[in-house]
């Protein structure tokens, strides 16, 4: 089963991925964190990677495309995978659909979480991820038990250097044009699932669940 995570920077879609990919026994490919890995790790990719990131625009689609292709054709993405995202644009969702169909797979669904912009800004504003297992928190919405460190894994939070107020404005700039037309796209060959991404995470979480789980 392939699924989709798809939604601006700040809908949620990083946490609702992971719970789902866990609950579904599937791997969790998250483009945006693989190249904060590649990045960390100071490889090639993260090198090239890093100066589109900062300004909040798409790394070109075909360095984009070979990363994640490399990860669902390994082992462990073979049975299945949660995509977090990716694709981010035309081009990468039409080089997602022939690499899948030349093994004979399709995507299943396309999970839409939608948020307004209001509610996308305060939350990518005041933002903190655990450096380990990427958990996000919010000062002062959610914070973390102890200040700076991860409620889960103990992990130290940081800031993203993406989430400056002028990132954030192209970020979301770049998501309106690049992405939002996928939901169009999905929508017309009849796989998203749209749900509403305001109100708690496990409120979101079931809805998901619910949509998921209602049409299979
Ligand atoms: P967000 O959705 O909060 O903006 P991500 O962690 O998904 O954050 O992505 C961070 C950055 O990584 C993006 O702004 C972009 O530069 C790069 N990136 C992630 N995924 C893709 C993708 N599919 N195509 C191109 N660039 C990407
Ligand atoms: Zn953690």
């Amino acid at each position: 089963m392939y699924i989709i995570f798809l939604g601006a920077p700040g809908a949620g879609k990083g946490t609702q991925a992971a719970n789902m990919a866990r609950k579904l026994n599937l791997v969790h490919i998250a483009s945006g964190d693989l190249f904060r890995q590649a990045l960390e790790q100071g490889t090639e990719l993260g090198i090239k990677a890093k100066s589109y990131m900062e300004r909040g625009v798409l790394v070109p689609s075909q360095i984009t495309i070979d990363m994640v292709l490399e990860h669902i054709s390994a082992p462990d993405g073979e049975g299945g995978a949660v995509l977090d995202g990716f694709p981010r644009n035309l081009e990468q969702a039409e080089a997602l659909e022939k690499a899948l169909a030349q093994q004979g797979k399709a995507i299943d669904k396309v999970v839409y979480i939608k948020v307004s912009k209001e509610e996308l800004l305060k939350r990518l504003s005041g933002r903190w991820i655990c450096r380990q297992c990427q958990t996000p928190y919010h000062a002062p919405d959610s914070p973390p038990r102890v200040w700076g460190k991860c409620d889960k894994c103990g992990g130290e939070l940081y800031q993203r250097p993406d989430d400056t107020e002028e990132s954030v404005r192209k970020r979301l700039e770049v998501y309106s044009a690049e992405t939002a037309p996928l939901i169009d796209y999905y929508g017309r060959v009849g796989k998203l699932v749209e749900i509403d991404g305001e109100g708690s995470e496990a409120e979101v979480d079931r809805r998901i669940t619910a949509a998921l789980g209602g049409e299979r």
